[in-house]
């Protein structure tokens, strides 16, 4: 059912050799790979149908209207929202994220009001509020973890009061893997009277993502990660919200009337999208979602569930390593740190033998503080990764160990 041969065909790139050796990409947290029918998309697109859409009368404008707007549609259906005026495009998570802290913070928050973020977000959930901290006096409140990398729940209902505004927390650590009970956190939040918004960069990759489900009041996530292009992602949010939130930019397409006297904005989601849509992008993310869709997100969970388990348990035989994030629901993610070797040089050692993984506080350095660390290795599993690769990964580590 699940063809991983057939599979890793349709990228190309893995099966380029880096330093002579076949290359084993285990940095899928950071951007994944693209499969031949997202590139021809887009290829193709720029060939044959290129125009700027939405203002055009001729026919290529609005052959190239169709397809974004069929992108839109296609996004919808990926994450199941109750309609196109909900799904907004944005360059990625981070900009998903600048979006809503700018235009909820306008709305909704003013000096002394709260926002509730978790211990293990990436930076584009954090700075975002500082941001907005800085400009209003807002407070930020942080969900304390575990040592296994799993949020205290009665911290976090804990951190409720009369000022709580909004809460933003990740679907998914990209550093720990935890999968946290966002479903849970919402249901709480609701019966508190406060929305919630997910940064699902690292949930949308791996896993079926359904917003009414959830009960999600915004959700964002970013196409690069999800097989897509670089340079567009999504900022879902219940129309009822988007509807009181005040434009993020200004400029062409968010406008339906301009006068220097007044202008009035053009309706969701369009209200959010100021200037040219990289149009030709969003045909590549519909492509990539398509395509994860025929894989199915179910078998691509099971698929990533069982390299993560087997990596984890191989290194886990290893001494002297030490991983963190050991939680329950754990994503593709295995962050660790092997005795007193520098993250760097695990890394710099790793990509001698074609191992790509990522070194560093991957954007999340309150997470570091918590952990009292400077730095992890980690290595992060897509859908198109093999036991085998998990295997020379394996080798890799224990060879660069022995030879400290
Ligand atoms: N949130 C999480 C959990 C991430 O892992 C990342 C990227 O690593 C981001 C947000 C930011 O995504 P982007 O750089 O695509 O905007």
């Amino acid at each position: 059912m699940y063809d991983i041969a057939k599979i890793r065909e349709d990228f190309p790139i893995l099966s380029r050799e880096v330093y002579k050796r076949t290359l084993v990409y285990l940095d899928n947290g950071a951007t994944t790979q693209k499969p031949r029918v997202v590139v021809d998309a887009m290829t193709n697109e720029y060939y044959s149908v290129n125009a700027n859409v939405h203002r055009g009368v001729h026919f290529l404008s609005q052959q190239a209207t169709e397809l974004h707007e069929g992108s839109r549609e296609t996004v919808r259906k990926f994450v199941n929202a109750r309609s196109t005026n909900e799904i907004v495009f944005t360059r990625g998570t981070t900009e998903s994220m600048n979006l809503l802290a700018y235009s909820f913070g306008e709305a909704f928050m003013k000096e002394g009001d709260e926002v509730i973020v978790s211990t293990m977000e990436h930076h584009s959930n954090i700075v975002p509020w500082q941001l907005l901290q800085a400009r209003k006096g807002i407070v930020i409140r942080v969900i304390p973890m575990n040592d296994a990398g799993e949020l205290l729940m009665d911290e976090y209902k804990k951190l409720f009061n009369e000022r709580t505004r909004l809460v933003s927390v990740a679907h998914v650590s990209n550093v720990l893997g935890t999968i946290n009970p966002v479903k849970q956190m919402i249901a709480y939040a609701h019966e508190q009277g406060v929305p919630v918004a997910v940064d699902g960069a690292q949930s949308t990759p791996h896993m079926p993502v359904d917003v009414q489900d959830l009960d999600a009041d915004f959700f964002a996530f970013s196409g690069h990660k999800v097989y897509g292009p670089t340079g567009v992602g999504v900022l879902y949010g219940k129309e009822n919200l988007l509807e009181k939130l005040p434009p993020y930019q200004g400029g062409g397409e968010m406008i339906q009337r301009v006068s220097f006297e007044k202008t009035t904005f053009n309706e969701l989601p369009f209200k959010f999208e100021a200037g040219t849509p990289d149009y030709i992008a969003t045909t590549g993310l519909a492509k990539a979602l398509d395509y994860v869709s025929a894989l199915g997100m179910d078998n691509i969970y099971l698929h990533e569930q069982e390299l993560t388990s087997y990596a984890m348990q191989q290194l886990q035989l290893m001494p002297e390593i030490h991983i963190y994030g050991t939680a329950k629901e754990k994503d593709a993610v295995i962050s660790f740190n092997v005795g007193n070797i520098h993250h760097l040089d695990i890394g710099t050692l790793l990509d001698r033998l074609g191992i790509a993984v990522r070194t560093g506080h991957h954007c999340a350095e309150p997470l570091m503080q918590r952990l009292g660390i400077e730095g992890t290795v980690r290595a992060s599993f897509g859908l198109y990764n093999t036991k085998e690769e998990v295997d020379t990964f394996i080798a890799g580590v224990d060879r660069v160990r022995k030879m400290f």
